[in-house]
C-alpha cells in the first residue's frame, strides 16, 4: 500500500515524481505530497488524489534536483492535508515518506513527548521521523548512523525515504517488509514502490532487500545492512514495456485488463504447455518435483481474490492428485499457531508478491520445515524470493485495484501445477491428462468469445445497477467463482453482495430472497448441473430475480432465468477461468454506471503491504 517515488540527479525532480505518483496511485490515493530540496526545503501536501496535489502546486516554486513524493493509504490518522506525507522533523531539517506501519509507535511517541516533542499529525510516520532526528541530535551522528540505530528499535514494516535539508546531495532509504526498487540512470537515481515510475528512464534496477539501507547520490548507490556492512547491489534488467502500464485507449485499466485476458492467459501457457508433445514444462516446479509430489498435505495460503483462486485449486488438486488440501486466509493462518509437519507443502498465491499477511505466514511456515511454492505475478517480489519453488503468472502489470487478469492467470498456473503433480504421481489417466491439456489450450479462444458478448453483459448489468444487495451462488468448481463474482461487485460498485455454496443458501440466506433481490447463479453444465437447477427453482419460487452464467445454448436455464450470460462449453475443471469473465464485466459496467472510479475504489489499495 502507498506509493513512494524519489529522485536525485540532473533533471527537475518534481515532474518525475508527479508522473511516478500517478503510476503508483493504484497503491493508495487518499492524499499525496512532495518535498523538494533547492536552497532549503519546499513541501506540498494535499488530501485527495495526485491531481489535487498538482492543483495546489500550480504557480509554486517547484525547482530542485532532489525530491521525495508519496501517495498515501491511511493507517494512522484520517486522510487529510496534515496527515499526508512527506512529514518534516521538529527541527525542520529532515523530510520523510513512509509505506507501512510502525507498530511500536505509541511507545516511541511517549518517549519523545517527554522530551518535549510536539506532533503535527496523527501518523506513526512522524513519530519515527522525530525518533531519528532525536538520535541524530543526541549522538551528533550522521543521518545514516541515526537511521541504523533507530531501525534497530522499530517494530513493523516499512519503506522509508529521507532527505536532509543540510545535505542536499543524498537520499537515504531503508526497507523491511514493503517493496522498494531503485532505478540506475546516468548520473541519476530513481526510487519507487514498483518499477512503473522508473521504466521510461532506465531498465537497470536494484530491488532493495529487507534490513538494508541505501545511501544514494546522483552517481553512487551504496547498500548496507543494519550492521553497517556494505552489500553488493544486484542489478537486474527490467522486463517491462511502457505500453503495459498505460490505458491504451480503454476508459479504465480494469476494462483493459479484462480484455487483455486472452493474451495474458496465452502468455501464461506459452512455452509451458505443449499439446502436441503432451507436456507441461515449468522449471520452478520440475526442479523441486520430488518434494512437491511427495507432499503429505498441501496448504494454500492467500488473501482476497488470490484466496478464491486457492479454493478452486483445492478442488482441482484433490480431484487430480489425491493429496489433501486446505485453503487458509493468510491473516488467520499466521496467528493461529497452525500444525505444520515436515513434508507439508505451502502454496502461496499473491498478485503483488508483497501481501504482508501472506509473506509473514510463509516465513513462519518455512521456519517449521514446510516447502514453499510461490504463485506470484510480480517478478522479483518478496514472496517470489522467499519461496523454494514457484511459477510466475506472467499477467503483466495489473493496475486496476480489483483483480481480474491476475486471477485468471493464477487459475491457469495452478491448473498446470496440479496436472504436473497428478502426472508425476500417476494419479491421472493419460487420456484425461491430454484432454485437460487441450482444454487449457483452448481457454484463450473461449475467453475471447465471452468478451465478444460484452455489449449483452452491459445491457444486463444496467438493469441491475440500482440494486442494494446481490447473492451469488455456485456449486463445486463454480462455488469459488460465485465468491469472486460477489467480491468484484462489492469492490467496485459498493453494492453489498455475498457468495455462497448454492445448497448452503437454504441454511440462512434464502431468508433474504424477495422480488427485489438479484441472485447470480454460476450454472455452467457440470456434475452439479441438475442440483443447481433445483436451486434456481427454489429462488424463482420465492420471486427472486435470477441472472445465470450458463453454458451456451442451455435452453433449460434460459427458460427459467430472468437474464443469462452464456459462455462456451468447457471441462468443469477448466470452466472457472471462463465463467469468471462475464462476472468481471457485469461488475465493471455496474460500477461505471453508478459513477464510481472503478480503477481506484474507495478505501481499497492494490498491494496490501500492511496486515
Ligand atoms: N502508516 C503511515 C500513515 O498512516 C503510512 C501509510 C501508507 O503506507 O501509506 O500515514
Amino acid at each position: 500500500m502507498c506509493g513512494i517515488v524519489a529522485y536525485i540527479g540532473h533533471r527537475q525532480a518534481y515532474p518525475v515524481i508527479i508522473k511516478g505518483l500517478k503510476r503508483l496511485e493504484y497503491r493508495g490515493y487518499d492524499s499525496a505530497g512532495v518535498a523538494l530540496l533547492n536552497h532549503g526545503m519546499k513541501l506540498y501536501k494535499k488530501k485527495g488524489k495526485v491531481a489535487a496535489l498538482e492543483e495546489t502546486t500550480l504557480g509554486q516554486d517547484l525547482e530542485g534536483n532532489i525530491g521525495i513524493g508519496h501517495t498515501r493509504w491511511a493507517t494512522h490518522g484520517e486522510p487529510s492535508d496534515r496527515n499526508a506525507h512527506p512529514h518534516v522533523s521538529a527541527n525542520g531539517r529532515l523530510a520523510m515518506i513512509h509505506n507501512g506501519i510502525i507498530e511500536n509507535y505509541a511507545l516511541l511517541k511517549q518517549e519523545l513527548v517527554k522530551k518535549g516533542y510536539k506532533f503535527h499529525s496523527d501518523t506513526d510516520t512522524e513519530v519515527l521521523l522525530n525518533f531519528i532526528e532525536d538520535i541524530q541530535k543526541n549522538n551528533e551522528s550522521t543521518l545514516e548512523e541515526a537511521l541504523r540505530i533507530a531501525l534497530k528499535r522499530v517494530v513493523g514494516a516499512y519503506v522509508i525515504v529521507l532527505i536532509d535539508r543540510d545535505n542536499p546531495g543524498t537520499l537515504i532509504a531503508a526497507r523491511k517488509g514493503s517493496p522498494l526498487v531503485i532505478g540506475i540512470g546516468k548520473g541519476e537515481h530513481f526510487l519507487a514502490s514498483d518499477a512503473s515510475p522508473i521504466i521510461e528512464y532506465t531498465k537497470e534496477v536494484v530491488y532493495v532487500n529487507d534490513y538494508e539501507i541505501a545511501i544514494i547520490k546522483p552517481d553512487e548507490l551504496i547498500l548496507k545492512n543494519l550492521g553497517n556492512e556494505r552489500q553488493t547491489p544486484f542489478i537486474q534488467k527490467l522486463d517491462l514495456e511502457l505500453a503495459a502500464i498505460e490505458k491504451g485507449g480503454y476508459d479504465h485499466f480494469m476494462l483493459k485488463e479484462i480484455f487483455e485476458q486472452p493474451s495474458t492467459i496465452y502468455d501464461c501457457l506459452r512455452g509451458r504447455l505443449d499439446v502436441t508433445q503432451g507436456t507441461i514444462t515449468m522449471s520452478g516446479i520440475q526442479n523441486n518435483i520430488d518434494k512437491i509430489k511427495n507432499a503429505n498435505r498441501i496448504l494454500i495460503v492467500a488473501c482476497g481474490t488470490s484466496w478464491h483462486a486457492g479454493l478452486i485449486a483445492e478442488y482441482i488438486i484433490e480431484e487430480l492428485c489425491r493429496i489433501p488440501v486446505e485453503v487458509e486466509y493468510a491473516s488467520e493462518f499466521r496467528y493461529r499457531n497452525p500444525v505444520i509437519h515436515k513434508g507439508d507443502m505451502i502454496i502461496a498465491i499473491s498478485q503483488s508478491g508483497e501481501t504482508a499477511d501472506t509473506l509473514v505466514a510463509l516465513e513462519n511456515a518455512k521456519e517449521q520445515g514446510a516447502v514453499i511454492l510461490g504463485i506470484v505475478n510480480v517478478v522479483g517480489s518478496s514472496i517470489a524470493r522467499l519461496s523454494h519453488a514457484g511459477a510466475y503468472t506472467h499477467a503483466g502489470p495489473e493496475i486496476g485495484v480489483a483483480s481480474t487478469k491476475a486471477f485468471t492467470a493464477q487459475l491457469t498456473v495452478l491448473t498446470m501445477v496440479a496436472l504436473m503433480i497428478a502426472k508425476e504421481r500417476n494419479a491421472i489417466t493419460h487420456e484425461r491428462y491430454l484432454h485437460l491439456l487441450e482444454e487449457l489450450n483452448d481457454v484463450p479462444e473461449k475467453v475471447k468469445q465471452v468478451l465478444g458478448t460484452a455489449e449483452h453483459i452491459q445491457k444486463v448489468a444496467l438493469k441491475y445497477k440500482d440494486v442494494k444487495d446481490a447473492l451469488y451462488l455456485g456449486r463445486g468448481y463454480n462455488f469459488p467463482v460465485a465468491l469472486e463474482g460477489a467480491l468484484k461487485l462489492k469492490e467496485i460498485s459498493y453494492i453489498h453482495a455475498e457468495g455462497y455454496p448454492a445448497a448452503e443458501m437454504k441454511h440462512g440466506p434464502i431468508a433474504l430472497v424477495d422480488e427485489l433481490l438479484p441472485v447470480v447463479f454460476v450454472a455452467t453444465r457440470d456434475a452439479y448441473y441438475e442440483k443447481i437447477i433445483s436451486n434456481i427453482q427454489e429462488i424463482k419460487a420465492r420471486k427472486g430475480k435470477v441472472i445465470a452464467v450458463i453454458t451456451e445454448a442451455d435452453e433449460t436455464i434460459t427458460g427459467m432465468a430472468d437474464d443469462v450470460l452464456p459462455v462456451p462449453e468447457a471441462d468443469e475443471l477448466i470452466a472457472p477461468i471462463i465463467s469468471t469473465i462475464p462476472l468481471q464485466l457485469f461488475s465493471y459496467y455496474i460500477g461505471v454506471a453508478r459513477g464510481y472510479d472503478v480503477d481506484k475504489p474507495r478505501n481499497l489499495a492494490k498491494s496490501v503491504t500492511v496486515e
